[in-house]
């Protein structure tokens, strides 16, 4: 089935669903929403290394220039200072969709934003995806197994999430992404690919966004104590950046709708996280414990069969592999003299 970014000129001449994994082809236009943040322009460099046209659309509110500014002057690279929630039309082949705060202090921080942009979901999906018959992937979350009550938890699991609680807005606005995108593919066809992705890290992380690898790597670097909150016996599973765009590639090219987990089933507690920031950073970093954040999840890990036999990925990077790979990109921004936050 060709899309209409094919009928008008805009995409490659072979349909992405007729292209076997790994066969190297050119030319397709992708729109990247989120792009310009930690996970989104990773993928936008593997898709412009690849020799696909990226069209990267992004409000900024936790992304920035500075990480898809090697791009600039690129002519198969655009960048569109847009909210996602207001309607956008344009022709393309493939739209992965990730345009969205990770952080709980930052979906926190506006809570009625963060529902309210996945219901409008719609927008986006009719918009791009429906209009010209374009693949549309969402980046789910681990977080709709909210705090589960199956332990590793397989995508066939309906998780376990507080509906009125202060994650809500983030789990409960997931899954009814997970809703509408299912509905739009069941009722109008269209062409949907679903990816639940667990805790992630790696370079160009926000700095001081509350998230614990970041938090860890960047008081590790300061000298200030790690902050482990609650009793630190709390677990999640950690999947290097790499790792997960690799996932992400595979599950838009291949012939399945998903959910698929896409995740590092290596599980730690934050206190072996810290052990792990401490051999890697700063053996003599100190630990201070602080109160928990409210409905956090007691333990967090992947089945990754389904990913494994369907689109035959698994993560190739560990945690103590993975972790001295952002330190010198978080040195460099903490005391080198390119600022922080100016977008
Ligand atoms: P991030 O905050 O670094 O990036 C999100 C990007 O989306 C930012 O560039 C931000 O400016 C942009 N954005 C936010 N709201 C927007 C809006 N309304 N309109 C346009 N742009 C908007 O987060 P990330 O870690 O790169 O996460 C990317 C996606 O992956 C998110 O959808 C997130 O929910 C999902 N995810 C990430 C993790 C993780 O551990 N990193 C885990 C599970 C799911
Ligand atoms: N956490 C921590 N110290 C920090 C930040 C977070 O111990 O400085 C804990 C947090 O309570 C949670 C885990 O680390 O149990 C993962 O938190 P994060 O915000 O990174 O991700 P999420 O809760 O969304 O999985």
């Amino acid at each position: 089935k060709f899309s209409s970014a094919h009928r008008l000129g805009f995409g490659s001449a072979n349909p992405t669903s007729k292209i076997p994994l790994g066969l190297k082809r050119k030319g397709l236009r992708i729109v990247v929403t989120g792009g310009a943040g930690f996970v989104g322009s990773h993928l936008v460099d593997r898709l412009i290394a690849r020799g696909d046209s990226v069209i990267v659309v992004d409000n900024f509110f936790t992304g920035r220039k500075q990480n898809v500014m090697h791009h600039f002057g690129n002519p198969n690279f655009e960048l569109i200072r847009h909210d996602v929630v207001e309607p956008l039309l344009l022709e393309v082949d493939q739209i992965y969709h990730l345009a969205c705060p990770a952080s709980p202090v930052h979906y926190k921080f506006n809570p009625v934003k963060t529902i309210i942009s996945f219901i409008l979901l719609q927008n986006l999906i009719t918009g791009l995806a429906k209009r010209v018959g374009a693949r549309f992937l969402l980046t789910s979350t681990s977080e709709v197994y909210g705090d589960p009550l199956q332990h590793p938890q397989k995508e066939t699991y309906w998780g376990n999430v507080n509906p009125i609680g202060v994650r809500s807005c983030y789990d409960e606005g997931k899954r009814t992404a997970e809703t509408l995108t299912m509905d739009y593919h069941r009722g109008a066809g269209v062409e949907v690919r679903i990816a639940r992705i667990f805790n992630t890290y790696g370079p160009r992380m926000c700095i001081d966004d509350g998230r614990v690898v970041s938090n860890f790597v960047a008081q590790a670097i300061r000298k200030e104590p790690l902050t482990v909150y609650g009793d630190g016996k709390q677990t999640r599973s950690f999947q290097y950046v790499s790792d997960l765009v690799e996932g992400l590639m595979r599950l838009m090219e291949g012939e399945h709708t998903g959910p698929f987990n896409l995740g590092n089933p290596g599980e730690f507690t934050m206190l072996e996280l810290a052990e792990v920031v401490q051999e890697t950073i700063d053996p003599n970093a100190k630990i201070e414990f602080r109160p928990n954040t409210e409905d956090d999840p007691h333990k967090r890990k992947p089945d990754i069969s389904r990913a494994k036999e369907l689109l035959g990925w698994e993560p190739k990077v560990s945690l103590r592999k993975g972790l001295p790979l952002m330190v010198s990109d978080f040195r460099q921004r903490i005391f080198g003299d390119h600022k922080e936050g100016s977008n």
